[in-house]
């Protein structure tokens, strides 16, 4: 068996702990003569699966009690429109931050249910910065305010975060569990699991308590949060396998040392390929420096003829996945939790050795 050095967008890398745990309990996960898979999820066993990862989940993110955690299915496109659904509230618009694809497709979802006030767009500058805030126009009557801090396909990643009296919602897809956040500042936090928190099927969405229960009657029973709010996200079928790999991923984040220990890593990976970008005329990164993403590092060659032979010769280096999305070209990097520190070092000198052999 040989692995390799994944640096995909998603569905991403999993830490090797988690992956060998969930070997481990495969056929019979603790004594119980099943695997997760096969379990009924109103079982007292998958009852103390789910019921654990929650425990732990609110432990890493410091949840407050005010707060609901909801494991759901549809992935972050469908809080798309769960959003607007469950916080319009009677109100006719909504103020949304457009920096990149993701929160366009926010954006465009909003739109089909209410006036979308967009209050600072970036796309004159490829999506390569984020605006301060003085200069935003928000609506001081929107029922929300929602923004995208970290965009996986460009690299931009908010150095702040927004100050508003309506509340804060955030689609962390991306870059949940990286670093600390404080949840107490957010209405909503969204975030899909194949980036940083496990395997694709699960979207978990931490409600506050007092926004829940004022959908719109008329949208469908799944799309309002009460109905997984009161079911503790049992309401239908939960994602039971993702939500226990999510589980160990929750684990495995508290013996790195929680979100501080994760956070100081990921920071220390960042810079150092950052760095390695910026001391070569080889390479390049065009995103702004302060919102330069943690997590996912797109960067060009400055031949582009020479792409294909990077990728194909980073391929047999170990180094996997490192084609850049198709709307920016070149390559990208996504170096979530689950990649190991080395595997950032193989790839700079992989980069260097590279760039000599080809500069
Ligand atoms: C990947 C991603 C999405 C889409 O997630 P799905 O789970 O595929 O719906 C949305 N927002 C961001 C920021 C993403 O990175």
């Amino acid at each position: 068996m040989s692995r390799v050095y994944n640096f995909s967008a998603g569905p991403a890398a999993l830490p090797e702990a988690v992956l060998k745990q969930a070997q481990e309990e495969m056929m019979d996960w603790h004594g119980s003569g099943m695997s997760v898979m096969e379990m009924s999820h109103r079982g007292k066993d998958y009852m103390s699966i789910a019921a654990q990862a929650e425990a732990d989940f609110r432990e890493i993110m410091s949840i407050p009690d005010n707060y609901r955690v909801l494991f759901l299915q549809g992935g972050a496109s469908s809080q798309f429109s769960m959003v607007p659904i469950n916080l319009l509230q009677g109100k006719k618009s909504a103020d949304y931050v457009l920096t990149g694809q993701w929160s366009k497709k926010a954006v465009a979802e909003g739109k089909r249910f209410c006036d979308v006030n967009v209050v600072s767009d970036t796309s004159d500058s490829k999506f390569t910065t984020v605006e301060d805030q003085s200069s935003w126009n928000t609506n001081p009557d929107a029922a929300y305010l929602h923004y995208t801090p970290n965009e996986t396909i460009v690299g931009v990643e908010f150095p702040f975060v927004p100050e508003t009296d309506v509340p804060l919602v955030a689609d962390m897809s991306s870059n949940i569990l990286s670093r600390s956040v404080d949840v107490s500042k957010y209405g909503v936090i969204y975030a899909g699991a194949q980036k940083n928190m496990g395997t694709a099927g699960l979207c978990v969405a931490i409600v506050r308590e007092d926004l829940i229960g004022k959908a719109d009657p008329a949208m469908p029973t799944m799309m309002d949060y009460k109905t997984h709010a009161d079911n503790d996200s049992m309401y239908n079928t939960p994602p039971t396998y993702s939500w226990y790999i999510a589980g160990l991923v929750f684990q495995w984040i508290k013996s790195q040392g929680g979100i501080a220990g994760i956070e100081a890593i990921n920071k220390r990976k960042a810079e150092k390929l950052y760095a390695a970008i910026d001391a070569s005329d080889f390479y390049s990164n065009p995103v702004d420096v302060p919102c330069r993403s943690r997590m996912n590092v797109p960067f060009l060659l400055a031949n582009t003829e020479l792409d294909g032979l990077f990728l194909e010769e980073a391929a047999k280096a170990g180094l996997s996945t490192l084609k850049g999305h198709r709307s920016v070209g070149g390559m990208r990097a996504s170096i979530y939790n689950a990649m190991p520190e080395e595997g950032v070092d193989a790839l700079i000198a992989f980069m260097q050795d590279f760039e000599k052999r080809h500069g």
